[in-house]
């Protein structure tokens, strides 16, 4: 596929115009950074891993049923993804209590909610990504009220499915950060990436963090973390392709 030009860059990846009215092409890249880009690095091999991981979990879910971007992996750390209005939300469900929800409600890290927890984040880099609700995205017409309950939805039935399958590649699910955005039909499409840069994975056995947390809180392991991931994904789906 010819790449015509860079569109955008982010963080973590960057959106390359293709020249198909229906498609764009994201690089990952191996670039970290946390807390707002305050602290920022490296990740080796991060970009190929992640994209690996994102193509794996994207299928999965397709073949559940789920609406994803996904179109085809391409080159080592490229993938060709359906092009998408993006809705400015960031998605957020928790099984476990860490990060962000355990500092601001007191909970110790590693407790077992009673019941799922789903949260909405304005995406806005110059506002540090605020947490509002669906009065919220309505009055800032971000989203539907439609559109916000077919996303809490879909990000349910992503919570369900990936809980199931990572289980049996012996990691806890323990939160994850999903984006939405529409089609042109209207259609509310998961976009984004799923990763350990925007997921918790806790080894079910140790309790050890396979995740970005490694970089967060200068844990070392980083690189090994996420390969891990990648190898148990790539054993419970049988998956060699990436
Ligand atoms: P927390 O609110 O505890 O920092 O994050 C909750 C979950 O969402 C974690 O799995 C975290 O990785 C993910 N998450 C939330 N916001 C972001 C973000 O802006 N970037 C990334 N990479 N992940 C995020």
């Amino acid at each position: 596929m010819p790449v015509k030009e860079k569109l955008y860059e982010g963080k973590a990846k960057i959106i390359f115009d293709t020249g198909r009215s229906d498609a764009y092409l994201v690089e990952y890249k191996d670039d970290a950074t946390a807390f707002n880009a305050q602290k920022r690095g490296t990740i080796g091999d991060k970009g190929p891993v992640n994209r690996d991981v994102s193509a794996m979990l994207f299928r999965y879910l397709e073949e559940r049923g789920i609406p994803t971007h996904y179109v085809e992996s391409v080159g080592e750390r490229e993938m060709v993804v359906r092009r998408l209005r993006m809705i400015p939300v960031e998605v957020v469900v928790r099984n476990v209590a860490a990060g962000s929800l355990a500092k601001r409600l007191g909970l110790e890290e590693g407790t077992v909610l009673r019941r799922p927890v789903l949260e909405f984040y304005y995406k806005d880099d110059d506002l540090g990504d605020p947490m509002i609700n669906e009065y919220h995205i309505q009055a800032l017409e971000l989203a539907t009220l439609e559109q916000v309950r077919e996303m809490a939805d879909l990000a349910w039935r992503v919570n369900e499915e990936l809980s199931a399958l990572l289980e049996k590649a012996g990691l806890r699910l323990i939160d994850f950060k999903l984006e939405f955005g529409l089609d042109e039909a209207g259609r509310v499409v998961l976009g984004d990436e799923i990763s350990p840069d925007t997921c918790r994975f806790w080894d079910a056995r140790t309790g050890e963090k396979l995740d970005k947390d490694r970089f967060r809180r200068d844990l070392g392991g980083v690189e090994e973390a996420y390969q891990e991931v990648l190898r148990r994904l790539r054993e419970v789906l049988h998956d060699v392709a990436g």
